[in-house]
């Protein structure tokens, strides 16, 4: 009895599993095709200085809308881009697509005066590339945007495999001029020695924190740690996940610099960003700090 048992949960996980793995397969021949399909696109999402409720930034989020499955969410298709290396070909086609977007906002857009910087995900598997810089310098030269105006997020995964290489690149993008972010911070291990380490111009409070402030007191406490740690470290910080007013003002009472959220807008297509820049009253809290 216990061995039919034994059996069926076995045929269970067997089934799950191909089901797991035709999905899996299913995806990255799309992804492959997406590039040619025309079914990447590249939106934005505006970051904003609580201050002056200024949109200061766009990060760059990647939507996958395909013919065979429609809306793909990147965090599923991300990994499996990760996994199967098309993440270097398709990391290229983001930062061509928004650096030059960048570019046309601050050239044909009036709203755009605040913006400052374009925020780009960057993947374990391209940062360790041996030709990432040299590549990130040509796309840049191409799109003739100023590395000034470029911030790379990174996530604490890129330097636990080696700290010494990773440190020596990062210091070679400062050099360029490039801005890095440390994204989802809080959510990895060993964050502080690698903050010390390390040449980070901000830092990404993760969404997950910024969910429960005023419900949960431990993760109320632990934002403002986090403030005090950036502020320590000298990191510009921006908040991720602003959904309510009560976080807003809970962030900006904290001194919190920028943030990034629902509360201001999702992430839309670069058409749509600029009415964002031209409405700014759209994104501003309506906190004022006395
Ligand atoms: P991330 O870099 O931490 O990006 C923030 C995610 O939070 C985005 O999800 C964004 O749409 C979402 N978000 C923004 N505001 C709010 C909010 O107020 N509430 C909630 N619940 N969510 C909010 P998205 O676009 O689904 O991307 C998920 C992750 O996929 C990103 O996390 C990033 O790690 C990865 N990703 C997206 N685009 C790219 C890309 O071009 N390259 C790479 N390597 N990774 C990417
Ligand atoms: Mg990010
Ligand atoms: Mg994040
Ligand atoms: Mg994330």
């Amino acid at each position: 009895q216990a061995k039919k048992d034994g059996r069926g949960v076995s045929r269970f996980y067997q089934q799950q599993m191909d089901l797991w793995i035709k999905r899996r397969l299913e995806l990255e021949n799309g992804l492959r095709d997406s590039l040619y399909n025309d079914e990447l696109q590249v939106y934005f999402q505006p970051i904003v200085e609580f201050k002056s409720g200024e949109i200061i930034g766009a990060e760059a989020l990647l939507r996958w809308n395909s013919n065979e499955f429609g809306s793909v969410s990147p965090e599923e298709f991300i990994p499996v881009a990760e996994e199967s290396g098309l993440i270097v070909q398709i990391g290229d086609f983001v930062m061509k697509k928004a650096f030059e977007q960048f570019v046309r906002w601050k050239k044909e857009s009036k709203g755009s005066e605040s913006l400052q910087k374009i925020a780009i995900n960057i993947s374990v598997r391209q940062f360790n590339r041996g030709d990432f810089i040299a590549n990130i310098k040509k796309l840049i030269d191409s799109s003739m945007i100023a590395p000034e105006n470029v911030e790379l997020e990174i996530v604490e995964s890129i330097v636990i495999d080696d700290v010494k290489i990773a440190k020596e690149k990062m210091e070679e993008l400062r050099t360029l001029g490039i801005k890095l972010s440390i994204d989802d911070f809080g959510t990895g291990y060993s964050s502080l020695s690698y903050l010390k380490q390390l040449p980070f111009t901000t830092l990404k409070i993760d969404k997950s924190f910024v969910k429960d402030i005023n419900i949960d007191a431990e993760d109320d406490e632990l934002i403002e740690t986090i403030l005090n740690i950036a502020k320590r470290f000298n990191l510009e910080v921006v908040a991720e996940g602003v959904e309510t007013y009560e976080q807003a003002l809970f962030l900006a009472e904290k001194d919190c610099e920028f943030f990034q959220g629902y509360y201001c807008s999702k992430a839309v297509n670069g058409e749509a960003f600029i009415d964002l820049l031209n409405n700014r009253e759209t994104c501003v809290p309506t906190i004022k700090k006395d």
